[in-house]
């Protein structure tokens, strides 16, 4: 793919970001992370103008790119500091991964679908971006380079994943939508203190793909 970034696309990037329905909500470093990032380089050239418009989008596998406002909203609660190790379920297009990366995060992510991962991987490795891809069920979590910082589920789960808590550090955060895949879900930001204690916090009306494997919708 040729990857290019227009004064064009960077200024509908630009607007789309000025127009965030949740902008007020949103951190300055998070609007500027998802502002160095090209959208378009995840949609085929035909689709250029959708890539900047506040909507999910297909990227095959009966999956999607996540809405630009959920991926502010999720990564302005996962409140991720330069540094941090930072765990993703669900890579998907890989967008949000490099949303992440742009705020220093030393990422693992893992995606269910090979083909998903490896146009992800591919891609990303493009655009210069270093980051620990694997392909497998992330519902379990990955446990040889636990416990993590942060961890960011991309995907909805009926419930939160045992193994993911497990595996986040004690003063870590962690970022899941939890509720019916076939409803809308509730978004809960997880903190974990110091002394292992969960504070929860829950926002309504989301709508995300079922997360699939072990801890996943059956
Ligand atoms: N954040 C992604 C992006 O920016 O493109 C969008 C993620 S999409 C909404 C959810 C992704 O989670 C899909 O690609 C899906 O295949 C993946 N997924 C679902 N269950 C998974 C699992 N158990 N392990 C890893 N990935 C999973």
């Amino acid at each position: 793919m040729h990857l290019v970034d227009t004064y064009k696309h960077k200024g509908m990037r630009r607007a789309m970001l000025q127009n965030l329905p949740i902008k007020a909500f949103i951190h300055e470093q998070v609007l500027a992370a998802m502002d160095r990032v090209p959208r378009h380089f995840f949609f085929e050239s035909a689709f250029v103008e959708q890539a900047y418009q506040d909507k999910a989008f297909s990227i095959g596998e009966k999956q999607t790119i996540s809405q630009p406002s959920t991926v502010a909203f999720q990564t302005e609660l996962l409140a991720v500091e330069s540094g941090q190790s930072v765990l993703e379920i669900g890579t998907g297009s890989g967008y949000q991964s490099c949303v992440l990366l742009e705020l220093g995060a030393k990422l693992y992510t893992i995606e269910f679908h090979r083909s998903l991962h490896d146009r992800a991987r591919q891609l990303l490795k493009q655009m210069k971006y270093e980051a620990y891809f694997v392909c497998g069920d992330g519902s379990v979590g990955l446990p040889t380079f636990a416990p993590y910082d942060r961890i960011l589920v991309t995907a909805a789960a009926p419930q939160v994943p045992q193994p993911l808590l497990n595996q986040l550090k004690n003063g870590g955060v962690m970022v899941v939508p939890v509720g019916n895949a076939a409803d809308t879900q509730q978004m809960y930001q997880i903190q974990k203190t110091m002394t292992g204690e969960l504070i929860i916090k829950k926002y309504d009306n989301f709508r995300f793909v079922p997360l699939l494997g072990k801890e996943g919708v059956k």
